[in-house]
């Protein structure tokens, strides 16, 4: 089992304000940063990033989100980090989202849900070497 998942706080927390807030939810429950950035993707770029969502109804709308705003990518470090990262996020839909998830506390809807976890090992690895060189890890 890995112990590295990989997170993007979203545009909508970014420009919400919430990124200070979640960053400090992530490190109480136990994640060490390993790498950390604020940024913003191209259409191109958050399109690659969500390629495996092409056919779905939705992808359109989530390429065209992602890349609206600023995003803050990090590589996150701790025992069993990818289930407990989407155990501390909560449901995609925050409205079923288990309370104090930080998308039940951050999010506003499906679409606009705050952030992103990585939903398997191998995931996690593609995903941190996509955001991130090897002069930006440690
Ligand atoms: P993420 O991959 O961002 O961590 P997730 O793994 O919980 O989210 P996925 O099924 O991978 O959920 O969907 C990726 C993203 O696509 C969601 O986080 C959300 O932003 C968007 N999305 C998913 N379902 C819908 C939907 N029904 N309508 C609009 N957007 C959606
Ligand atoms: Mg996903």
């Amino acid at each position: 089992m890995s112990n590295i998942t990989f997170t993007m706080i979203k545009p909508d927390a970014t420009g919400k304000g919430f990124t200070g807030a979640i960053i400090d939810r992530i490190i109480k429950a136990g994640f060490v940063i390993k790498a950390l950035k604020w940024t913003k993707l191209s259409a191109e770029k958050a399109g690659e990033f969500y390629a495996i969502h092409k056919e779905r109804p939705f992808y359109g709308e989530l390429v065209e989100f992602m890349s609206s705003g600023t995003i803050v990518a990090a590589i996150l470090e701790k025992d069993n980090a990818v289930a407990d990262f989407r155990k501390l996020i909560g449901a995609t839909n925050p409205a079923h989202a288990d309370a104090g998830t930080i998308r039940k506390d951050f999010a506003a809807s499906v679409g606009e849900n705050a952030v992103h976890g990585s939903d398997s090992d191998e995931n996690a690895i593609i995903e941190g070497n996509f955001l991130f060189s090897s002069l930006e890890r440690f």
